[in-house]
């Protein structure tokens, strides 16, 4: 095989360096996929500066989260993958052998990692070397298992956003958020909450509140849906009695927390007022701090607080099928594409970036 170019972290916290490496060679029924787009996101900053408690693979590591490309080279025997197939790299890698994965549950296993960004626990080190190629390159190897096949109507720019699409979408089907429903997302403005509104409208939710702090990207949700999605910007009044005012004074079924990192424990506590009794409350954000629940409330009130992590592949697929059928508009996702050249500037522009409408791409091509 020949050579190609990709982007290596040598170090926790130093840019990324252009490296020619080799093409990967396939495991004997896993597949070549040329990159046509990788999304980043700004958590990546945080993810490959090794200050938190993700376990990096090992140094120098081809990093890329998603990555959507096209099959380059299949194995002759596969008839459900064939070269020319447009697909979304899914990242998320299970062991196939622990509890979990043994009862029908991977998206629980105990050794989980995410290709080209970092293992869940140590032992997913074993997973990532098995795929040592993230999406930041021009080619990658992946198990048929881990393709979700792209219709023509979602873009590789779109199925560059897909990890963290998918990541909002599970955390609505896991509250049935669906008709209905009166949801309110913390941190709407950002790359999850965006997601989460464009797929709940997608859901027929009926009502989508939300607030975070970018006043234009507020203007910007509210002007697609005005008489279904409302906006607040924090610290403009109480969130419960605004929830309340829109919703007959009940609350709302599902909050999702989307709150960015770094971001304060005190507005989501706060939000936790904005459930109606027997609502669920869903964290997919990246919020570090203990959050202060009242357990009380909790009993009384009947609510739930719970985690999501990720999304299976059969999801990724439903929301390939909602585009293709125009049930799901991902239009207003704009794309900012860099070159594989410009990645250290992608992402210190993306610490800059005006919210989760923007997109942003790296190009290995
Ligand atoms: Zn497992």
């Amino acid at each position: 095989m020949g050579k190609m170019r990709a982007a290596r972290l040598h170090e926790p916290g130093k840019p990324f360096q252009i490296d020619e490496i080799d093409i990967p060679e396939p495991r004997p029924q896993d597949v070549l996929v040329k990159v046509k787009m990788c999304g980043i996101i700004p958590n990546m900053n945080a993810i490959v500066s090794g200050k938190y408690w993700h376990h990096l693979p090992p140094m120098p590591a081809v990093i890329g989260l998603d990555a959507a490309g096209v099959v380059a080279r299949a194995p002759k025997a596969r008839l459900d993958v064939r070269e020319g197939d447009r697909v979304y790299v899914n990242p998320f890698l299970n062991c196939g052998q622990c509890y979990y994965c043994r009862s029908h549950t991977p998206m629980l296993c105990s050794d989980a990692a995410l290709r080209g960004y970092f293992g869940f626990t140590p032992r997913g080190a074993k997973l990532l070397e098995d795929y040592p190629i993230g999406g930041l390159s021009e080619y990658l190897t992946a198990s048929p298992q881990h393709l979700v096949k792209l219709p023509p109507e979602v873009s590789f720019e779109q199925g560059a956003r897909f990890g963290y699409l998918g990541t909002s979408f599970a955390a609505l089907r896991r509250a049935s958020a669906g008709a209905g429903s009166w949801i309110a997302i913390h941190g709407i403005t950002g790359t999850l909450g965006v997601g989460a509104v464009l797929l709940a409208m997608a859901m027929g939710v009926t009502r989508i509140l939300g607030w975070g702090r970018n006043r234009n990207v507020l203007t910007q949700l509210r002007t697609m849906a005005p008489n279904r999605i409302d906006t607040l910007a924090l610290g403009d009044g109480g969130l419960k009695e605004w929830v309340r005012e829109r919703t007959d004074g009940v609350g709302v079924d599902v909050l999702l927390d989307c709150t960015g990192r770094g971001g304060p424990a005190a507005p989501v506590a706060e939000a936790v007022d904005c459930l109606r009794r027997g609502g669920v409350m869903i964290n997919i954000g990246a919020l570090a701090e203990p959050l202060a629940l009242n357990p009380t409330q909790f009993m009384t009130g009947a609510l739930q607080y719970r985690g999501s992590n990720w999304f299976t592949n059969a999801e990724a697929a439903l929301m390939a099928d909602m585009v293709r059928v125009g049930a799901l508009d991902l239009s207003p996702l704009k794309p900012r594409a860099y070159p594989l050249e410009q990645v250290n500037q992608a992402l210190s522009d993306i610490k800059e970036r005006s919210g989760g409408f923007q997109n942003f791409v790296v190009t290995p091509e």
